[in-house]
């Protein structure tokens, strides 16, 4: 069904955004001192500077109903007694620290403080199981670890003698295991200042996983200078100012999270919530009557979820503080978008940007009207296209058609490269353009519209998973032969993951097994990357060179053409 545009009103004059641009964007920062330029002191340490230390910078909301409120000043020397912890363990700039643990106080402390000391933040999702945690430490070289006792226990302490380079493990809270320092202590006795450490736009600052079709996880290096787009697509796409209450409901273990979920409010000098707990539509409703929530940054699952249980469950709530609503992470449904209008009155902004970009390329922005079911149109210094590869040749492709969303590279918070693997980086660019793995369509108004992924990956409630993950998991259980893993539709997380698997001489299939093997795939992998349904098969299609086809498998799970299949091998048909 198409929607009719939603239309909005001319803003009053002089309350538009001001100049835009990557300059005037750079214009709005401080800088440190020195000259150099670092995130953690965009963040905080200005506004303290400023004269701003006790405004509210987060508002954490923790599981069991705790409410604790951190102003600008206190985050400030939290931080700051954190970079003091990591010196006084001989960790210096460069270095990488890794975070697993979910959304605490100290992770935001620990974030900053790292940034402060110049060291490089690399967050897990905290769903990770000891797999998906050990591969990414391991390809990102990780010196230092913040994490709770628990997820230590579980998911790093039996391989920790493999990784002879992790020199400091630092667990929240007061006590700690052996071979472990307990952070509490620990920064109860460092002072509340420390210098930042004159860090230069091109360092490295922030190191993203993300996953590939093949091989292991990509390590996405972002760097310090990134802070100019975090702070200014804040402001644009998000509408973020000063003083604003703003919650960003997504887990500083993935990208936005950490570039909308602590950055960019934080440069932007807003209050920030921070909901320690999962989805639930009570407390959901709740915390933004209560809090006051003014701007919500949220993603198509959760509004999906919040759908399904009806409009009647909203009704009687005040939401009269909300101005602004925005979403991110997966395709948002036309639906999802009149919805917001229904419950909220207002619509959901739809936004489009991957771990690679760094921050927010595509919005539907205060000022512009709606079109229901697209992504919005590019950002002010960004400049996107279609186009269609035919090897090193690529073709831009007039509105209407479509093709893969590729981006002109330029933009501070671009990537500036795949960890160790400048090969596969270099494979993301031609012709020009930076090549996003998207396919999408322009309109004739300039709004992007969502298609699909040019690739294998699978978007599950919002996390990018790749299969060879899974895959590589599921092979080494000991009765499975061969495992294809694809995405198929889910009504509420967009797509699932589901298993294919043939089995070793001596098994048979059965429901043990598949208990058996998705139990073995939840171990490893964590709930949020293990197969939802595992299927067994005699064997899986592949093409003439060996490679298992996960696209014809797709194909055929969805009743969808089966495309070209003439490099297939003759018995897998
Ligand atoms: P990640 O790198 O994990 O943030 O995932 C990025 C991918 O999520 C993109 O390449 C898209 O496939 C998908 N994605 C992000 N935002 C949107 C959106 N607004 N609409 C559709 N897909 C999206």
């Amino acid at each position: 069904m198409v929607y009719a545009r939603i239309t909005k009103p001319a803003r009053a004059r002089g309350e538009g955004p001001g100049p835009t641009g990557w300059p005037a964007a750079r214009a709005r920062l401080a800088g440190l001192p020195g000259g150099g330029l670092n995130i953690a002191h965009e963040a905080v340490d200005r506004h303290v500077a400023a004269d701003h230390g006790a405004q509210p910078a987060l508002i954490w909301l923790g599981r069991e109903g705790a409410r604790q409120v951190f102003s600008y000043a206190e985050l400030a020397a939290e931080a700051a007694r954190f970079a003091h912890v990591l010196r006084a363990h001989g960790i210096g700039p460069g270095e990488r620290m890794f975070l697993l643990a979910g959304r605490v106080p100290a992770l935001y402390a620990a974030t900053l403080g790292a940034i402060k000391a110049g060291v490089v933040v690399s967050p897990l999702f905290a769903a990770f199981g000891p797999e998906p945690v050990r591969a990414r430490m391991d390809i990102g070289g990780a010196s230092v670890l913040v994490t709770t006792e628990a997820h230590y226990r579980r998911k790093v302490a039996p391989w920790r003698a493999t990784m002879p380079g992790l020199k400091l493990v630092l667990i929240i809270g007061e006590g700690a295991p052996d071979g472990c320092v307990a952070l509490g202590p620990a920064m109860a006795a460092m002072p509340a200042t420390f210098e930042t450490v004159a860090t230069r736009p091109e360092d490295m600052a922030l190191l993203h996983f993300t996953s590939g079709t093949t091989g292991l996880p990509k390590g996405v290096v972002h760097v310090q200078d990134a802070v100019v787009a975090h702070a200014e697509t804040g402001r644009l796409a998000l509408d973020l100012h000063p003083g604003d209450i703003y919650w960003c409901t997504a887990d500083p273990g993935w990208v936005t999270g950490m570039s909308y979920g602590v950055i960019a409010p934080l440069c932007n000098r807003v209050t920030m919530v921070v909901d320690e707990a999962e989805f639930d539509l009570d407390r959901w409703y709740g915390i933004l009557e209560r809090e006051r929530v003014q701007v919500w940054y949220t993603a198509p699952t959760a509004i999906r979820m919040m759908m399904r249980a009806g409009a009647d469950a909203a009704r009687g709530r005040d939401f009269s503080a909300l101005r602004f609503l925005a979403s991110v992470g997966e395709p948002l449904n036309a639906e999802c978008v009149i919805w917001g209008q229904q419950v909220f009155g207002l619509p959901f902004h739809d936004n489009w940007w991957q771990t690679e970009t760094g921050g927010i390329m595509i919005a539907n922005t205060p000022d512009m009207d709606i079109k229901p079911g697209a992504m919005g149109k590019p950002l002010p210094g960004i400049e996107a296209g279609i186009v269609t590869r035919d090897g090193a040749v690529l073709t831009e492709q007039p509105a209407g058609q479509i093709g893969e969303l590729a981006l002109r590279p330029g933009w501070p918070s671009m990537m500036r490269g795949y960890l160790g693997q400048p090969e596969r980086y270099a494979k993301s660019f031609a012709g020009g353009w930076y090549l996003t793995g998207d396919l999408a369509m322009c309109d004739a108004d300039g709004y992007f519209w969502f298609v699909g992924r040019a690739d294998d990956l699978i978007k599950s409630a919002g996390h990018l998973i790749g299969p060879f993950e899974v895959e590589s998991a599921l092979i080494e259980h000991p009765a499975v032969a061969e495992a294809a893993v694809i995405g198929v539709p889910d009504e509420t997380a967009g797509e699932v993951v589901k298993a294919f698997v043939t089995l070793k001489a001596g098994y048979e299939p059965g429901e043990a097994l598949e208990r058996d093997l998705r139990g073995h795939a939840r171990a490893r992998l964590g709930p949020a990357v293990a197969p939802r349904e595992i299927v067994f098969r005699d064997s899986l299609p592949r093409t003439r060179s060996g490679k298992i086809m996960r696209r014809l498998l797709r194909a055929r799970e969805l009743g969808l053409p089966e495309g070209d299949l003439s490099t297939l091998e003759g018995d897998a048909r």
